[in-house]
């Protein structure tokens, strides 16, 4: 049997590399492994190989069918990943031309995963974490705008589940509550 596939999605400065890096530490304990990818830096290392952008907070003002092209590239060497594996991406992704799918058709039938995770919170709590963030160029925009993209990644999580049979799980990472957000992923995970 191949391993548990595993993606971890959620609005930018919502936490997920966070909670990721928690709940992998919780089940290292219980000798359990997941080998963890994160799906931008694959596109990141074609991306900035071919001279197409300086930082990783570039790629989604690029024009579409380059996104796509190094979104299906990023897929095919993730799929050649064998044992546990957990993808940390999006379910979609703000572009300057509108949301697109992080998860298209081509992308499930290489990943196809079990379990679709969305960690979410409140987007006021997003703001005010985007706004501490100096490591990245976080997009500016206001709480209702966050709120909006939460609302679209659950629907266009339905529909991954749809093409492929996964399950999806809210799991949300509140201010202070980090811990809970991690032991819920932990028993997914598990
Ligand atoms: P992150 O570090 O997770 O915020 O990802 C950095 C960038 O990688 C994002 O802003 C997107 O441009 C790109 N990216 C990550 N996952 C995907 C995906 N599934 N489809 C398209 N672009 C993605
Ligand atoms: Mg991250």
């Amino acid at each position: 049997m191949t391993g548990r596939r595993v993606i971890v999605t959620g609005v930018p400065g919502v936490g997920k590399t966070t909670v990721v890096t928690g709940a992998l530490k919780v089940l290292e304990g219980e000798g359990i492994s997941y080998r963890s990818l994160n799906f931008g830096t694959y596109m990141f290392e074609t991306a900035q190989k071919e001279g197409l952008a300086r930082d990783r907070d570039e790629m989604r003002r690029l024009p579409g069918d380059i996104q796509k092209t190094l979104q299906q590239s990023a897929a095919r060497a993730m799929a050649r990943e064998s044992g546990n594996i957990l993808v940390d991406t999006h379910a979609s992704v703000k572009t300057p031309k509108g949301f697109m799918a992080g998860l298209p058709e081509w992308v499930l039938r290489e990943l196809m995963p079990d379990t679709l995770i969305l960690v979410e919170t409140d987007e006021d709590q997003i703001l005010m974490r985007r706004l501490s963030d100096e490591t990245r160029t976080r997009d500016m925009e206001g709480s209702g705008a966050i709120a909006d993209h939460q609302q679209f990644n659950r629907a266009i999580a339905a529909s991954y589940s749809m093409l492929t049979g996964c399950t999806i799980k809210y799991i949300t990472n509140a201010d202070f509550l980090l811990d809970r957000a991690v032991e819920e992923m932990a028993a997914v995970l598990r």
